[in-house]
């Protein structure tokens, strides 16, 4: 594996660096006050092309390599988490599934519209099953040509302010995981409701929704490949999402590791910087520890990817350390600043209130454990 980053790439990095430093980072602090959505960002995230970084510019993406996608989400997790996660989930689920399950007529419908106008949602989790989505209670029926969906969903990222939602339900009762089958669910349709949640802990920027679908008719064609073909859609857009997360946990890691540096040098107690002082050196050099490994991680992650292997395994040790590791290392970073790190005239106390939902979403940590254990023992532990 080369560690040697392309001149392309170099260049990709630098464009996301000096645009987050100038458009993102700025605006953060109010954003997560305000709970407000990204309103004036957002057409400048689809005209820089971050909204469509890994689509093929045959469908009006960017077309980045997979790495170079890495490198511009973890500019967004050092700057914004929350504007960070709206882009994953638009490139990595949704955009993914399109290019990887859909009919060139879907790709060709949506695709362009998700890198220039409007942001996708994917809709797996209800408000009864989360870790375990082969138990959902969303229906979909067949009625001549078409489908009729009813029940409702929970915590959908963009679910409330996108144009599209891709829908997992249960088409055939009964039958468990081989039962599930998605949709391309415009938001705009009778019958969809989304209700953005307030009140989260982190990622307060961010359009977080709770759905409802009340006798939604999406035409046959709206299916997004097979019937039953649901839960592999799902898993295999997972595996793209926790390698987004992951390099954007690395972002966060990277912004404490900058601010507790920089803090370090100014705050003086005991008559000198802190950074004189050798426990907070060791908190910071663990910091740099936590952050090296991450970035080591999805970056093994992006290399199987463009030799075109399967990642499974990868993606869910790199999202699982990833995110820990963010948690710990935003944790560090509010300890250097002390009391200060207490309120948001600094940004660390944000790092780690948006790093701690990472260790929940694409799921938890528990559930990649399991994951790993039933790949390293050939046991399935989940029930
Ligand atoms: C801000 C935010 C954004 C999100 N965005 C999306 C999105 O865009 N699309 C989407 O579909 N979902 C989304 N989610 C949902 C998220 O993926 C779920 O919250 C997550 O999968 C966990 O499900 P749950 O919350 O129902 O927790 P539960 O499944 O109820 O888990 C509760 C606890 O039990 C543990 N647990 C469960 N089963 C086991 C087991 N077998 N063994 C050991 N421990 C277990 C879990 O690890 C956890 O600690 C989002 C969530 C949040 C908070």
């Amino acid at each position: 594996m080369d560690f040697d980053l392309t001149p392309e790439q170099e260049q990709i990095r630098k464009l996301a660096r000096d645009f987050c430093d100038a458009e993102v980072a700025p605006g953060a602090r109010d954003l997560d006050r305000t709970e407000a959505f990204p309103e004036e960002l957002l057409p400048r995230l689809f005209e820089v092309g971050f909204l469509s970084a890994a689509i093929p510019q045959e469908y009006g993406g960017m077309g980045l390599d997979f790495l170079s996608y890495g490198l511009v989400v973890e500019e967004l997790g050092r700057a914004d988490a929350s504007i960070r996660s709206l882009v994953s989930v638009n490139v990595s689920l949704v955009s993914s599934i399109l290019l990887n399950w859909g009919r060139e007529e879907q790709k060709r419908a949506w695709l362009p519209r998700l890198s220039t106008e409007g942001l996708g949602a994917f809709g797996l989790t209800e408000p009864d099953h989360g870790s375990d989505p082969s138990a959902m209670e969303t229906s979909a029926r067949r009625d001549g040509d078409e489908w009729v969906l009813n029940g409702s969903k929970m915590w959908i990222t963009n679910g409330s302010r996108g144009i599209l939602t891709v829908v997992f339900a249960q088409t055939q009762p009964g039958s468990g995981a081989r039962g599930i089958t998605a949709f391309l669910v415009p938001q705009d349709i009778p019958g969809y409701e989304g209700r953005a949640i307030h009140g989260k802990l982190g990622l307060r920027a961010g359009d977080t929704a709770a759905i409802t679908l009340t006798d939604v008719r999406v035409p046959d064609a709206a299916r997004v490949a097979e019937v039953g073909d649901g839960m592999k859609i799902a898993l295999s857009a997972l595996d793209n999402g926790r390698f987004s997360l992951a390099a954007g946990c690395t972002g966060i890691s990277q912004a404490c590791l900058d601010a507790s540096v920089g803090y370090a040098a100014e705050r003086e107690q005991f008559g000198k910087t802190i950074a004189h002082h050798q426990l907070i050196q060791e908190l910071i050099s663990d910091t740099f520890l936590d952050l090296e490994a991450s970035r080591a991680l999805y970056w093994k992650v992006a290399w199987k990817h463009q030799k075109g292997e399967r990642h499974t395994i990868e993606s869910s040790v790199a999202k699982t350390f990833c995110s820990e590791a963010a948690v710990r290392n935003a944790d560090r970073a509010v300890q250097v600043h002390g009391g200060y790190g207490y309120s948001d005239e600094y940004p660390v106390g944000r790092y780690l209130r948006d790093a701690r939902v990472t260790t929940l979403y694409e799921g938890t940590s528990q559930i990649q454990r399991l994951l790993l254990g039933r790949h390293l023992t050939g046991v399935s532990a989940f029930v």
